[in-house]
This record gives structure tokens, C-alpha cells and sequence, in this order.
């Protein structure tokens, strides 16, 4: 073994030269010292260790470096080093000092920020790497794809992502679509067999499978020749671009260029404030320098980092709630959510099913027991099934076994199925019925496969019987099966169908769909040597002796029903998407409350018949979509989105992976999602409950609502320093407050409380308003009226401190009255931001206590420096008694008192208004 991790790393180039398509299995195999059953874990390590991981390099790894320096970037920055220079040489020293250390803090503190948004937002990203099945030592596991390494023998089936590499040692009907590495858009067939031309080029290299293409129909085993950077994806993995967390959001991209206008707007403002001084007569350097730190307080340079923090946060504590988030710009599509779109089985229903009744050769049985273990009988009649039962028992037993690919295993007292829940709910009943699976796999063995999926709604495995004959065994959704048969079994043997046995059959599958039970039906065929070699689903699935039907129950989630009332509550409709039977889903639908008694369903039947004008008519009183396929979804999607809708769409089959494109939010499910669908997913819910996609639009919209309280309090602000400054300026007083203080206060309050402003607790109202219209800009007009109100009131107070230091005392005095009362007022005027309906005191204190903590201990800091004689040279103030200072906040206060009793009168009237039946404007 040691050799062959040694020659591994040498092989390493000489693999690459290897023509592994031209090689026979055996050779493959050999040169990669592997076995069929798989490399042991050992060796796997061993190998890992060498060869590194199954990864592309990434494009832009994170660099703390350029973070920090980008700190620098701004315009405005680069103007204040320069000015604080330009003053240090003209012996304002401590000028100099002071703005350098302000300029260097605002620094480390953007930098710490932004580097923690990117580092969460990287984490998240690695939550839905892909994962792949390997096979080692024997056993299937499921590892993170990245721990693939050369020799790793993969299962591989629809919707899987092809984690590296490969040779292929076994396909069955596989179909991969390779356009990643070929741009061929059409599936390319793929089998084991060894293709002689060694220099053929990708795209017909059939026996190979390849890193980055997807697996659209079949399954497949191959062992792994090349992982990483040696892939051929690696090899052009330059021209590659990864669908990343990296590019902005519309939200981001909007708040740029509305930063923009901003900065064009505050720089007028001081050019007029500068031109204004020197008509004025000031002096032009002092100027100069007021002007430059009067700039960088008007421009939200924090911005940016809050609006990254505030997604960065909002998205980690999504993920809290078991919704992944693949692409940031969902996040604002999620709080606009107007119609969610679900899956039934296994996100509104608990996707873990036990076969309740089996109805076989006319006559229907009770099945007891819970969940998917063997502990139950079968019942007729209200009594155990006796010997007369047997046989038909046993003959659907065969079916239901025979045709499963599941497999249950007892894991700490709870029985838990691997593979798909209704194939392991047929295997517990056929236990029950008396089949025996091993015996089947054992007597019987498989000899071809035609696998599930949605559009199918049937499976088929062929078994060599032990008269040395073919049979296909066949479960599917009873409607398509009945299609296919010609024969019935019953207790006297095997005779053709008649209409009667039809209607009976159809009778007792709406009969048990009414009782919520997902029914499947069993069929069989003995294939004759008239079936052709290729054994395709049109000439094996046909000419069927139908065996029975088998009624499953599937719970709807408990928390669904709540969930699907908040979304009620929030403006948001529900509608179910489902393959399965009409009156099931309906049930299902009722029992959780999308439906009403009146609701009907729309079969994926008549949506063929329907234009899409006429669909988009009808979309909106829609609420159970039943037997639709994969393609059905994105019809429906188009149709609501045409209605002006903001569409959230869920899919798990490999099928679903254009709805999902389609849809405004993709939505993965985490546990029984393919890999394709994840991928294509804008999001991943990891427990693929309903309840979490409701959470996450709720995250949604708490994460929009903290952006724009964000962008008001920074706004605010900058109003109220440049209103202060300006009306100075007008008036002919001398300039309230100097360089270093404009800058302190804007470092104080554009860093700490606004970033928990970002970071803020989601308002429990959040779910009662209605969505947010596509159309509504974060900045509205009461957006602005607030803003403007808020920092004139700071401005006010500000000036009424500074006029009076002024006319009772002198002019430092009247600066340090100036800028006490400035910062506290803004400090203080964080709480009142956090809500922009609910006064101060209707607020949940406890929900956010990062922010009291901040603004305590920035007021603390604040009276600190004003007392003290020490710091009075830095801040170039007149030290005062704590009295004074205590004297200041209270003025400080005026602002936020006025505002939120502004806001419990509004509230009061809103109340009253709505009590008296007055719409709200
Ligand atoms: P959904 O997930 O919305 O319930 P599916 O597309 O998974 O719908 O299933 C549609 C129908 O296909 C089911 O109602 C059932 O009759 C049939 N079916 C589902 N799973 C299997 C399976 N593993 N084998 C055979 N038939 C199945
Ligand atoms: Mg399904």
C-alpha cells in the first residue's frame, strides 16, 4: 500500500496521459490499485493527504490584505490624510495626530466588519457544497464531494452532480448532460463498455463520466480517475465561472449608485459651505479643513459595510432556521414573496409514509403498525388475514418488494429507510403481507432497472425468475399503471381486465385518496423472447397484469398548519404542487387549510389543455396543482409571475431544475433534493419543512427592514451635522464644531450603533403587513420625511446648546456644548430607530441588547472625554463638570422624545381608525 501511495503521487502527471477511455476495466481498476467494492478508508485518507482535495481553485480566495486596504479606497479618506498632512506641516500637530488616528480606527473598524461578513458568507457557502455517494470498502456513503479522491469508486443516479472524474464500470439507461464541458445541451447515453480510438474527443468519450456535468436519467457506477484541479473541468477551470455569494444584490447595487448621488450631494453642500465661509472672510486653511471633515461626516461611508453586515447576519441566522441561502440576492426577493409554491410529499407532509390498506384480487386489507418497521399484520375483515390470503398477499408482497431499492435499517429503536420513504413504506408491508426481500435478492436476481421519476410516476426492475425467464415488476401511480394493463391477477389465476375491473380499480383508488392515503399500484409482466435486447419503458411497460393497490399515509406537518396561517396573516398565498392523486392532495390541502371546501384542483391533465393566457387567468384561485409533472411547475410558475407575483418554488427532482430557475426563489430541499436541483436552487431548506421557507421570508424581510432603519439613522445624521454646520456658516458664526470633532462623532455613531441597528431583531409585526410591492423603494417618501425631520431636531437642540455657550460663555465652551449635545442626541435617537411604527416603549428591549450596550458605552466614553482636563487638548474642547455634561443629555434627549411620542400618536390613531373601520393609507 505504501508503494502505491508513493507511485501515486508520481502517477499523478502520468495519469493524466492515460487514455482511460481506451483502457479495459480491468487495466483501470490495476493502474488505480482499487477493487470494485471500493478503496478502503485508510487508503482513501492516505491518498487524500497526497492528491489534496476534490476542489477547483478558487477564483478569489479571501484576502484580508486587500480588505484592509480597500479601507482606503474612498476618495474622501485619501483627502483627509492629505489634509491632516498638509495641517501637521503647517504645525497643527495634534490636528494631524488626531485625524491620522481617526482615519486609521475608521479603518481597522471597517475592515473587521466587512472581513467577518465575507468570512460568515463564505461559511455559508460551503453549507451546500455537493455531496457524493462512494463506495469504500464495500459500503455506500454519502461524503462531501470534496473528499474524493482518485480510485473512489461513485454511485451515480438522476440529478447527481458528477463529483470528479470517472470511468464508468456499470450504467444502466444513463444519460449525463455534459454542456458544462462540451456546450452539447442534448443528454449524451453513456455505458461501461471500453472504446478502442484512444483519441476521441469529450463529448464522445462514452464510458467516462466527467466532473461538473449532471446526471439527467439512469444510474451509474464509476471509479473516480481524476479529482480537482486534474479534472478536465480543472483543466479549463479559468474559463469557468462560479455561480458565487460574491456578486452584489440588486438591494447592494441600488444603495451604490443612490450612495453616489449622495456623495455628489453632500460634496455641493460643503463646496457652498466653503465658497459661503470664504465670502465670508474665514480663513481659508481652517476652511479648507472644516470643509474636508464635513465631507467625509455627510457621506455614509458605512454604509456599504452595514448593508453587507445586515445580509451577512441576516442570512446566518436563516441558516439558524434551516434555510441555506446560495445567492445574497434572494434575500430581498424573499421579503417581496408573494405565493409560495410547495411541494406536498415531505415538505407540507411529513414525507415519512406507512401503508395503511392494500386492496388485492377485489378484496382490501388493513395493514397496523407505525413507521417502517416490520412490527404489524395485515387485516380482513377485522381479523388477522388467514391462509386463504396467502398466496394474493405474497404475489403483491413480490411486487412491492421486487420493485424497491430501498433499504430499512434499525438506527437507535427507530426503524429508518435509506433510499426513497415510499419504497421503504412497500418494503415494510410487504414484510407484513409475508414477502422477504433477501429471499427476492437472493432467488431473483435483478437484471435490469427502468428508474423512477416524476414524469414517469412508475418504476420498473427486471428479475431473472428461476424458470430462467424475465419479469418486470412495476409500481407507479395507479392512473398510469391501470393504462398499461391488460390482465388482472386474482385468486382463481390470471385473467384480462374488463371495463368492470377498471371502474372497481378506479373506484378504490379514489376511495382511499379521499382518506389522504398516497396509493401506488403493483403490476407485473413475464417478457418473452419478444421483447427486444434494449428493454425500454415502451416495450417492457406495457401488456400488464395488475395485482393490487396499496394505500399509504403520510402525516401533514403539525408546524405546517401554523405556518401556512402566518403566511395567510403576511399576505402570502399557498399553493400545493403535487404528483400525486387529485383527492389526496386535496385532502392534504384541507386538512393544513391552502384549500377551502370550495377550492378545487387543477390536474396536470387539463393544465395541457390550457393556454397560457387562460392558465394566467385562472392562477390566482388556484391552490392544489394535482399529477403535474416537473414540467407543469414552470408553466404555473411563468403564469403567476405574469400576474405580477413574486414566485417561491420548491423542487427535489432533477426534473424541477428549471422551475426552480424560473421561479423568483428557487427552493432546494436539503434532505431528499438531487444534487442538480440544489445547485439550482437560490436556496436549500435542510430539514425540507414548509414552516422553514416561511421562517426565511420572514428572515427576509427583517434583513430589508434593518437596511432601511440602517440607512435612515446614518442619513439622519448626516443631515443634522450638515444642517449645524451649514446655518453657521449662513449665519456668520464661527464654525461649531472643528475637524477632529466632526470626525470623532461621525466615527462614534456611523460605526457601533448603526452596525446593531444592521444586526437588529426581527419586529414581531414583520408577518402581519403585507408584502412588500417589487416596486417600493427602500427610500420612500416617508423615508425621507423622517430623515429630514429627525436630523433638523438634532440639528436644533445642537444649535440651542451652541448659541448659548455662546452668548453666556466663550466659543470653545459653546464647541463643547456643541458637540456634546450633538453626539448624545444621535446616540440616543438609535433606539428610536429601531422601529419606524412602534414607539420606544412598545419595543422588545431584550431582543437587541447589543445596542444599549453600545450606546452605553459610547455615552460613558463620551462624558469621559468631555470632563476630562487630560483629553480636552485632543478634542480641542473646555473640559466642564459632569453636571454640565448630565445638563447636555437631557437636551440631547428632545429629539428622541419628541420622535417617539410623534410615533404613539400615530399608533393611537391608526388604532382608533381601525377600529372604526378606516382603511390605513
Ligand atoms: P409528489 O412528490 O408530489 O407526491 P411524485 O412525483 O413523487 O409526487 O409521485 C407521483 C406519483 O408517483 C405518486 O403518487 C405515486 O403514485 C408514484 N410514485 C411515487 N414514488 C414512487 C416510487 N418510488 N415507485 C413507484 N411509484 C412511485
Ligand atoms: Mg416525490
Amino acid at each position: 500500500m505504501a508503494e502505491t501511495v508513493a507511485s501515486l503521487a508520481a502517477r499523478d502527471t502520468e495519469t493524466q496521459l492515460v487514455q482511460w477511455h481506451a483502457q479495459s476495466l480491468d487495466n483501470v481498476l490495476r493502474l488505480l490499485t482499487v477493487s470494485v467494492e471500493g478503496l478502503d478508508s485508510v487508503e482513501a485518507e492516505q491518498r487524500f493527504r497526497i492528491v489534496g482535495a476534490n476542489e477547483l481553485k478558487e477564483a478569489r480566495p479571501i484576502q484580508p490584505w486587500i480588505i484592509f486596504l480597500n479601507q482606503f479606497k474612498s476618495i474622501l479618506v485619501v483627502i483627509l490624510i492629505v489634509a491632516g498632512v498638509i495641517s501637521g506641516v503647517l504645525g497643527d500637530l495634534i490636528d494631524c495626530l488626531a485625524i491620522l488616528a481617526i482615519v486609521l480606527l475608521n479603518a481597522v473598524i471597517g475592515f473587521y466588519q466587512e472581513f467577518n461578513a465575507e468570512k460568515s458568507i463564505a461559511a455559508l457557502s460551503k453549507m451546500t457544497a455537493p455531496r457524493a455517494r462512494v463506495r469504500r470498502a464495500g459500503r455506500v456513503q454519502s461524503i462531501p464531494a470534496s473528499h474524493l479522491v482518485p480510485g473512489d469508486v461513485v454511485e451515480l443516479e438522476a440529478g447527481d452532480l458528477v463529483p470528479a472524474d470517472g470511468r464508468l464500470l456499470e450504467a444502466q439507461v444513463l444519460n449525463c448532460i455534459e454542456s458544462a464541458l462540451t456546450g452539447e445541451s442534448e443528454p449524451v447515453t453513456k455505458h461501461a463498455v471500453t472504446l478502442p480510438n484512444k483519441h476521441l474527443p469529450l463529448g464522445e468519450r462514452e464510458n467516462m463520466v466527467f466532473m461538473g456535468t449532471t446526471v439527467s436519467s439512469g444510474m451509474g457506477r464509476a471509479v473516480t480517475v481524476a479529482t480537482g484541479m486534474n479534472t478536465e473541468l480543472g483543466q479549463i477551470a479559468s474559463l469557468v465561472e462560479e455561480a458565487g455569494m460574491e456578486e452584489e444584490t440588486p438591494l447592494q447595487q441600488r444603495l451604490l449608485s443612490f450612495g453616489r448621488v449622495l456623495v455628489w450631494g453632500s460634496l455641493g453642500i460643503v463646496a457652498l459651505v466653503f465658497i459661503l465661509g470664504l465670502i465670508r472672510g474665514m480663513k481659508a486653511f481652517e476652511l479648507f479643513m472644516t470643509s474636508v471633515s464635513l465631507a467625509v461626516a455627510a457621506v455614509p461611508e458605512g454604509l456599504p459595510a452595514a448593508v453587507t453586515l445586515a445580509l451577512a447576519v441576516g442570512v446566518l441566522r436563516m441558516s439558524r432556521r434551516k434555510a441555506l441561502v446560495r445567492k445574497l440576492s434572494v434575500v430581498e426577493a424573499l421579503g417581496e414573496t408573494s405565493v409560495i409554491c410547495a411541494d406536498k410529499t415531505g415538505t407540507l407532509t411529513v414525507g415519512e409514509m406507512t401503508v395503511r390498506s392494500l386492496y388485492i384480487a377485489g378484496q382490501s386489507f388493513e395493514v397496523t403498525g407505525e413507521g417502517y418497521g416490520p412490527h404489524g399484520e395485515v387485516r380482513f375483515e377485522g381479523k388477522p388475514s388467514d391462509t386463504r390470503h396467502v398466496a394474493p398477499l405474497l404475489e403483491m408482497a413480490n411486487v412491492l418488494m421486487g420493485c424497491n431499492n430501498a433499504h430499512v435499517v434499525l438506527e437507535e429503536g427507530k426503524w429508518k429507510v435509506i433510499g426513497d420513504p415510499t419504497e421503504g413504506a412497500l418494503l415494510s408491508v410487504g414484510h407484513k403481507a409475508g414477502g422477504s426481500k433477501e429471499r427476492i435478492e437472493r432467488e431473483l436476481p435483478k437484471h435490469h432497472e427502468i428508474p423512477f421519476d416524476s414524469d414517469r410516476k412508475r418504476r420498473t426492475v427486471i428479475r431473472l425468475m428461476p424458470d430462467g425467464r424475465l419479469r418486470a415488476f412495476i409500481n407507479g401511480a395507479p392512473d398510469v399503471l391501470l393504462e398499461r394493463c391488460t390482465k388482472i391477477y386474482t385468486e382463481r389465476g390470471i385473467r384480462s381486465m374488463t371495463e368492470a375491473d377498471r371502474e372497481q380499480i378506479a373506484a378504490q383508488n379514489s376511495a382511499l385518496a379521499k382518506q389522504a392515503l398516497r396509493v401506488l399500484g403493483s403490476a407485473y409482466r413475464d417478457l418473452d423472447n419478444t421483447v427486444p435486447a434494449g428493454l425500454t419503458a415502451e416495450a417492457v411497460e406495457r401488456d400488464l397484469v395488475f395485482v393490487g393497490l396499496a394505500g399509504m399515509y403520510d402525516p401533514p406537518r403539525p408546524e405546517a398548519k401554523a405556518a401556512v396561517a402566518r403566511c395567510r396573516e403576511a399576505g402570502i398565498r399557498v399553493v400545493m404542487i403535487t404528483g400525486d392523486h387529485p383527492r389526496t392532495a386535496l385532502t392534504v390541502a384541507r386538512e393544513l387549510g391552502i384549500a377551502g371546501t370550495e377550492d378545487k384542483e387543477l390536474t396536470g391533465a387539463e393544465l395541457d389543455q390550457l393556454s397560457d393566457e387562460v392558465l394566467q387567468q385562472r392562477a390566482p384561485e388556484v391552490a392544489v396543482y394535482a399529477r403535474v409533472a416537473p414540467k407543469h411547475k414552470l408553466r404555473i410558475v411563468r403564469a403567476l409571475k405574469a400576474n405580477g407575483d413574486v414566485v417561491a418554488m420548491t423542487g427535489d427532482g432533477v426534473n424541477d431544475a428549471p422551475a426552480l430557475k424560473g421561479a423568483d426563489i428557487g427552493i432546494a430541499m436539503g434532505k431528499s433534493g438531487t444534487e442538480v436541483t440544489k445547485q439550482a436552487a437560490d436556496m436549500v431548506i435542510t430539514d425540507d419543512n414548509f414552516a422553514s421557507i416561511v421562517a426565511a421570508v420572514e428572515e427576509g424581510r427583517g434583513i430589508y427592514a434593518n437596511i432601511r432603519k440602517t440607512l435612515q439613522y446614518l442619513l439622519a445624521g448626516n443631515t443634522g451635522e450638515l444642517s449645524l454646520m451649514t446655518v453657521c456658516v449662513l449665519a456668520g458664526w464661527p464654525t461649531p464644531l472643528l475637524p477632529v470633532q466632526l470626525l470623532w462623532i461621525n466615527l462614534v455613531t456611523d460605526g457601533l450603533p448603526a452596525l446593531s441597528l444592521a444586526a437588529d431583531a426581527i419586529d414581531p409585526d414583520e408577518m402581519t403587513r403585507r408584502p412588500r410591492p417589487r416596486t417600493e423603494k427602500i427610500a420612500d417618501r416617508r423615508f425621507w420625511r423622517t430623515t429630514t425631520v429627525t436630523g433638523l431636531l438634532t440639528a436644533s437642540v445642537s444649535l440651542a446648546a451652541y448659541l448659548y455657550g455662546l452668548s453666556t460663555a466663550s466659543e470653545s465652551v459653546a464647541r463643547t456644548y456643541a458637540f456634546g449635545t450633538l453626539m448624545f442626541a444621535e446616540l440616543l435617537r438609535a433606539f428610536g430607530s429601531r422601529n419606524e411604527i412602534r414607539p420606544v416603549w412598545r419595543l422588545d428591549w431584550l431582543a437587541n441588547v447589543h445596542l444599549p450596550l453600545v450606546v452605553g458605552i459610547s455615552l460613558v466614553l463620551q462624558f469621559f472625554i468631555l470632563q476630562s482636563e487630560k483629553l480636552s487638548w485632543f478634542f480641542k474642547i473646555t473640559a466642564m463638570p459632569l453636571t454640565h455634561c448630565g445638563l447636555l443629555l437631557i437636551v440631547s434627549a428632545v429629539p428622541l422624545v419628541v420622535l417617539e411620542l410623534a410615533k404613539g400618536v400615530g399608533q393611537r390613531r391608526r388604532g382608533l381608525q381601525e377600529q372604526a373601520g378606516i382603511p390605513d393609507n
